[in-house]
């Protein structure tokens, strides 16, 4: 099998510190479960790559990356010297669209030995797949200002749903589904009040559920949505919802099964005409930055559905058993999960978890 070209782009802050843990852990449970290889390319592009250059890439960045068969993130920004527009503006939000990676796919699993807020869940009884909407509804940069600055300023700011936008992302989560035990799929959205917008994303769901008669799904409004992932996140298998709402219900998500360091994402391509991106939701974290304790394991878990995604399946699941081993162990633990270790030592226990 030929070597899977990634492109590494570990950007700024505690950012390349997670991602060379998570380059060591899926370089091993590659070879180890499905004798497959890498070939890494090490990009720079970082705000102290803009500070030398002016741009967070070079005019030929879209085409090398491109070239690759995935991309692993970790995170940029450093607003102290740059802007976070010009991040998120520059790298972030043009590579979803160039790339039409429409599906953000965020899990959310309680692991054992993670401390959950709710009282009395069980390890493992939260287990469920957020997709979220990536290009288009509420997020499109459609609007404007009149008047600004006046009293009578007035801002429009649109969202916008295709009939293809909605199909796809709901058919990527019902594809989902049916490789799940549960096969169970929520749709959410708000049509009640957003009638226009969310009315085409419910005649969407009607029409794409009759290719899934083996999929359990039902339709539910944002704000029941919202009580129930903390009220019986257990009853949830696939979710799947637009730009805003799945953003807004994956930070509840994350938030009912621990900590920032545990919470992975996808940013999917499904068609894989282009490469597909994976990086963990949190951020460049500068208060901890260069001090070696963030928790590497939500970068792990990202690189694991980079696996998962480039049909390395035994290695992304024996990936992710190893971080619930040592997480259900609890010898080894950074700080935001209560311990005192390193993230590379949490690198080594992954390994030998292996
Ligand atoms: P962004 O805008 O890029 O999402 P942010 O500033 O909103 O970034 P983060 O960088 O994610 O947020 O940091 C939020 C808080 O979580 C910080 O206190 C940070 O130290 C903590 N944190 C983030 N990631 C980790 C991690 N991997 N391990 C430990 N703590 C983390
Ligand atoms: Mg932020």
């Amino acid at each position: 099998m030929p070597a899977h070209r990634i492109a590494v782009i570990g950007g700024d802050g505690i950012g390349p510190e997670v991602i060379d843990q998570a380059v060591r852990v899926v370089e091993k449970a590659a070879a180890k479960f499905d004798k497959a290889e890498f070939a890494w390319n090490k990009l720079p592009w970082s705000t102290s790559y803009y500070q030398q250059h002016g741009h967070m890439l070079p005019p030929d960045g879209w085409d090398t990356l491109a070239k690759h068969d995935a991309i692993l993130f970790g995170a940029v920004g450093n607003p102290a010297v740059v802007s976070d527009k010009v991040t998120v503006h520059e790298l972030l939000l043009p590579m979803r669209r160039k790339f039409d990676q429409y599906v953000n796919l965020r899990p959310a699993f309680l692991f054992a030995g993670v401390p959950c807020p709710l009282v009395g869940k069980a390890p493992g009884a939260i287990d469920m797949l957020v997709y979220r909407e990536n290009t288009e509804g509420e997020y499109a940069p459609v609007g404007g200002n009149l008047y600004p600055g006046t009293e009578n300023e007035i801002a429009v700011q649109t969202g916008v749903f295709t009939r293809r936008g909605c199909e796809r992302i709901l058919r990527a989560a019902f594809e989902a589904a049916r490789k799940r035990p549960r096969k169970t799929l929520t749709s959410i959205t708000k049509s009640n009040a957003q009638v226009y917008g969310m009315g085409l994303w419910d005649d969407a769901y009607l029409a794409v559920r009759k290719e899934y008669p083996d999929v359990r799904s039902s339709s539910l409004l944002v704000d029941a949505a919202a009580m129930d992932f903390v009220r019986k996140p257990e009853t949830f298998d696939v979710v799947v919802a637009s730009n805003l709402f799945g953003d807004i219900l994956t930070d509840l998500s994350a938030a009912v099964t621990g900590s920032i360091g545990l919470a992975s994402s996808a940013n999917i391509n499904p068609t894989k005409q282009f490469p597909s991106m994976f990086e963990p939701v949190h951020g460049s974290a500068p208060d901890i930055a260069g001090k070696g304790i963030a928790n590497p394991m939500a970068a792990i878990l990202s690189a694991a559905l980079m696996l998962d995604h480039l049909g390395l399946a035994a290695s992304a699941a024996g990936t992710r058993d190893a971080v619930a081993k040592v997480l259900a162990e609890g010898k080894v633990k950074t700080p935001d999960l209560g311990g005192t270790a390193t993230t590379t030592q949490i690198g080594d226990a992954v390994l030998a978890a292996l």
